[in-house]
């Protein structure tokens, strides 16, 4: 690997204290420590507090009772399972390679109720349910693997179609409407808002520092209290300040900045890592979560300045009345609150690795 001048990315956080009369301590004095951290890059803020944050959560092993009711229940219905999905689910336009395209267990048809000009489903497995520890790096690949294909198919005819997304809602916590393990790819003219801003903020790096943000990510976290490892070519750690619970953040190294110009082993790399930080999700009781691409351009090579990257955040467990955790800090002012500090989670996630 060329040796390559890293730059120290500073950490801005600050601890301001609220203090109240406690009723859990006969009404003495409690000081509660709040810590308003800055990301380094989009200088977005979240908060956390360090009294929430040390309450220490046992993990959960084994799905809630709720949970397989609602699994049995909802297979009844499925659109998404054998019997049903050729009947049920929408076919490409004849142009297509295939009418639905298909690798391994995985398939990909159109979504019935687009937001996109080309929005796609991609079902893992014919399996209507699939336990946190099935998702193995072969099934996670085969899947994905078929996303990069279409967003390539999509790209030689619509070239001017070039922002792509991979996105996994897992369960209604995490706003997946059908229980059946499936992602949501999306082409779009113009990147995301929040796409827009990483790229530009990325570019403004560079002017500044004269170099990587991402590489000189990788190189200050390395071996840190938010490290959690390498698979290959794309690098683990936690968010030092997080968009959401638990956030993980996967970056590509081998310059690659958009979804298109991944390789088999980058993808690969990124479908182990995955399978890993799943497992450890499940020992620490997590049992819902988003996860999302963060693509460049696809006809740009951004990787001077921009790399891939994704994102997990864990959601609330599967309950009859769980309580959201997107409430007005995360959906109006955008300075999410932050249950479980970032230090913690890679540690509780680098035994994986
Ligand atoms: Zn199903």
């Amino acid at each position: 690997m060329e040796v390559v001048d890293i730059k120290e990315i500073q950490f801005e956080r600050v601890v301001r204290e609220a203090e109240l009369l406690s009723p859990l301590m006969e009404f003495k004095l409690a000081v509660h420590q709040i810590e308003f951290r800055k990301d380094p890059l989009t200088e977005r803020w979240c908060r956390i507090n360090m009294e929430r944050a040390k309450r220490v959560k046992q993990a959960k092993t084994g799905e809630s009772a709720d949970l397989t009711k609602i699994v049995d229940e909802s297979k009844k219905r499925c659109f998404f399972c054998p019997e049903n999905l050729e009947r049920t689910t929408p076919m490409f336009p004849s142009y297509f390679p295939a009418d639905r395209m298909k690798r391994g267990t995985a398939c990909l048809f159109p979504n019935l109720f687009p937001f996109g000009e080309f929005h796609a489903v991609g079902v893992f497995s014919e399996d209507h349910f699939l336990p946190f520890e099935s998702f193995s790096t072969e099934l996670l690949y085969n899947c994905f693997a078929l996303c990069v294909d279409y967003f390539r198919f999509v790209n030689t005819r619509h070239p001017e179609a070039k922002y792509c997304t991979l996105n996994w809602n897992w369960l209604p916590p995490a706003a997946a409407s059908i229980i059946h393990p499936h992602v949501q790819i999306l082409t779009d003219h113009r990147p995301t808002f929040h796409v827009k801003e990483l790229i530009e903020a990325s570019e403004e790096y560079r002017e500044l520092n004269g170099g990587n943000y991402w590489l000189d990510l990788i190189g200050s976290e390395r071996g840190g209290e938010r490290w959690i490892g390498e698979t290959g070519s794309v690098a683990w750690m936690t968010g030092f300040a997080p968009q959401g619970n638990r956030e993980v953040l996967a970056v590509f190294s081998g310059g690659v900045s958009s979804l298109v110009q991944l390789t088999e082993h980058g993808l690969r790399d990124f479908c182990e890592g995955l399978s890993r930080v799943l497992r450890g999700y499940h020992e620490m009781g997590v049992g819902s979560f988003n996860m999302g691409f963060f693509s460049g351009p696809n006809d740009q090579n951004l990787s001077d300045r921009y790399l891939l990257h994704a994102k997990l955040v864990s959601r609330p467990n599967f309950e009859a009345f769980y309580t959201s955790d997107d409430g007005f800090m995360e959906k109006f002012h955008g300075e999410p609150i932050i249950e479980a500090r970032p230090e913690d989670v890679a540690e509780r996630l680098k035994i994986y690795f």
